[in-house]
């Protein structure tokens, strides 16, 4: 069976490379999946859970926004940030959760609600993909 190859590139670091089956991404409209041979095209990410299928294997990773690019038999993701589900510091998460929560509660002047709304989408996927890696792992 043909497959994939797959990069995530942040601004900061190689995220992902690898060779895989099925990618399904939080694509601006909606998930998007792509198997090989898929026709190739350009599009913008949302903040959300990018799911990589190789073999028997399943990995998650979070993407803060950014774009994919699909080429034949290969996909490019340059992320805003990502982190493969394993990286995902929970505790941090639901801090930047609170911290967002708080300040959307608070809407004084100096409150930033788009970037504080951003944050909160940020901490809330950082939270389903870290919670999700962790009660697999316990079962
Ligand atoms: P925080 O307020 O906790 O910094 P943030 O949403 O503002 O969260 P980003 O600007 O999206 O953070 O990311 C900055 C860097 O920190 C990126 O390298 C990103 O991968 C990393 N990062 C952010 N939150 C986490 C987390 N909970 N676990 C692991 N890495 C994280």
């Amino acid at each position: 069976m043909s497959t994939l190859k797959l990069d995530v590139v942040s601004a900061e670091r190689v995220v992902y490379s690898d060779d895989v089956d099925i990618v399904i991404a939080p694509g601006i409209e909606g998930q998007l999946g792509i198997l090989p041979h898929h026709t190739p095209l350009m599009t913008t990410l949302q903040v959300g859970e990018l799911l990589v299928r190789k073999g028997a294997q399943e990995f998650s990773l979070v993407i803060t926004g950014g774009f994919l690019e699909v080429r034949p038999d290969r996909v490019i993701v340059l992320a805003d940030a990502a982190e493969r589900a394993e990286e995902i510091d929970i505790t941090r998460a639901e801090d930047a959760k609170r911290r967002a929560e708080e300040q959307l509660k608070r809407r004084t002047p100096e409150v930033d609600v788009a970037q504080a709304e951003a944050a909160l989408r940020r901490s809330l996927a950082r939270l389903k993909v870290g919670e999700k890696r962790r009660r697999r792992r316990g079962s």
